[in-house]
């Protein structure tokens, strides 16, 4: 007589722990999980591809969890922050002011008084935020450190992606830099530097090239009126990560090896001067898993549809509801049977009430239980805080650094 053990198949590991004990160690789902080692590894790996004198900053918007924040904080060279709670994460973490940087089109009285009073770098993106930022200087008694957010003139992007040279609500356009580099001179503060942010999500080398070439070819003319060169340029970042079936990742190490073309230059134009790279999806977006589980299973008009607790009140990207045009599958597995070989076509979707709450249409997986856990991947930027998540009152998403 042979003893039998129960084993369970392996299920998906995601930073080194199996997403059962995950699952239980959150208490319930759907919960967030993000890779701490993975983040680490994607920023070693950028690190040594980056010509040294580039700063690579962090925007916080991708992804405000404090654990995750006060965790790049000593990996990063700064943060930027698009409201008066960013900064106080930032802040919080233990980053000095100069190193961040505040933008948004949208700043209230109260956002610049705490900005200035905090020492960050104010990126000013109208007339009324840079009076009223120098007027909060004279107020509190302190010199505000200001860089003025231009909306780039050029376009670069294939066709119809369009970056850059439009309207916009964002920044300054560049005709209008000249007169308020005017204001701040008559104010009698210095310029602490440009802000050029071009585009987000771009998975082509060569348009992240060419903006990169047009931001820093832009700043010298901007700057070629100054008595002395500003202390820093933010040229944008715009590093996407691949989402969907057919994307292939952005070849990082071709962008990098670029700016050994324009850095030089930049040097000897504005001596000092400090370049920095912005990033948010990219540092975080692959290295973030959301979780939910099987509830319900049922089959109408020959469709199996797998319902489970989570959805777009979480995960709005991944529902197709977070600015996509057309609505595609982020990459989802049953997490406790990744290599389930019964499979089935099914459509995966969230909890709530809506057509709109759809986690996967007529996706090939293991055939699904109730109990089952249902992972979706690239979810570690633009998840949980871009998401509604009060829409229908369902409890709200755990999130663990792991
Ligand atoms: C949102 C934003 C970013 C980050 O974009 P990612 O696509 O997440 O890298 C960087 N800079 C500015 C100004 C932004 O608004």
């Amino acid at each position: 007589m042979s003893l039998t053990l129960i084993r369970r198949p392996p299920g998906l590991q995601f930073g080194g722990v199996d997403v059962r004990q995950l699952a239980d160690r959150a208490g319930h789902t759907p919960f967030f999980a993000y890779d701490r080692s993975a983040i680490d590894a994607r920023i070693r790996e950028l690190r040594r591809l980056l010509p040294s004198g580039m700063h690579l900053h962090y925007s916080i918007k991708a992804n405000p969890m404090p654990a995750v924040v006060h965790y790049l904080a000593g990996r990063v060279d700064g943060f930027d922050v698009a409201s008066a709670q960013e900064m106080a994460i930032a802040l919080d973490a233990g980053t000095t002011p100069a190193a961040i940087g505040f933008a948004g089109p949208g700043k209230s009285h109260d956002d610049l008084r705490r900005a200035v009073a905090s020492g960050v770098n104010v990126h000013v993106e109208s007339e009324t935020q840079l009076r009223l930022v120098t007027a909060l200087g004279w107020e509190l008694g302190v010199q505000p450190s200001v860089a003025i957010r231009v909306n780039p003139d050029f376009q670069v992007g294939q066709s119809g992606m369009r970056m850059g040279g439009g309207a916009a609500p964002f920044g300054v356009d560049v005709g209008q830099v000249p007169a308020l580099l005017r204001e701040l001179e008559a104010r009698e503060v210095a310029l602490a530097g440009f802000h050029i942010f071009w585009g987000s999500q771009c998975l082509h080398a060569a348009t992240v090239i060419e903006a990169q070439r047009q931001s820093v070819e832009l700043v010298l003319r901007l700057a070629s009126g100054l008595t002395g060169p500003p202390r820093f340029v933010n040229l944008g970042g715009g590093f996407g990560i691949p989402y969907f079936a057919g994307e292939t990742p952005l070849d990082v190490k071709a962008v990098c090896e670029a700016m050994h073309d324009w850095l030089p230059r930049l040097g000897e134009r504005l001596p000092g001067i400090v370049p920095i790279l912005e990033l948010g999806r990219y540092l975080v977006g692959e290295a973030g898993i959301y979780v939910c589980r099987v509830i319900d299973q049922k089959v109408s008009r020959g469709k199996t549809f797998v319902i489970t607790d989570g959805g777009l009140h979480h995960h709005l990207a991944a529902s197709g509801n977070f600015g996509q045009v057309l609505r595609r599958n982020f990459p989802v597995v049953i997490g406790n049977r990744p290599d389930g070989v019964t499979r089935e076509r099914c459509h995966v979707v969230g909890c709530l009430c809506t057509p709109l709450d759809r986690l996967a249409d007529d996706i090939e997986l293991p055939e699904a239980h109730i109990g089952d856990f249902v992972v979706v991947r690239q979810s570690g930027a633009y998840g949980r805080s871009a998401s509604p998540l009060h829409f229908l009152s369902h409890p709200e998403p755990v999130e663990m650094l792991v």
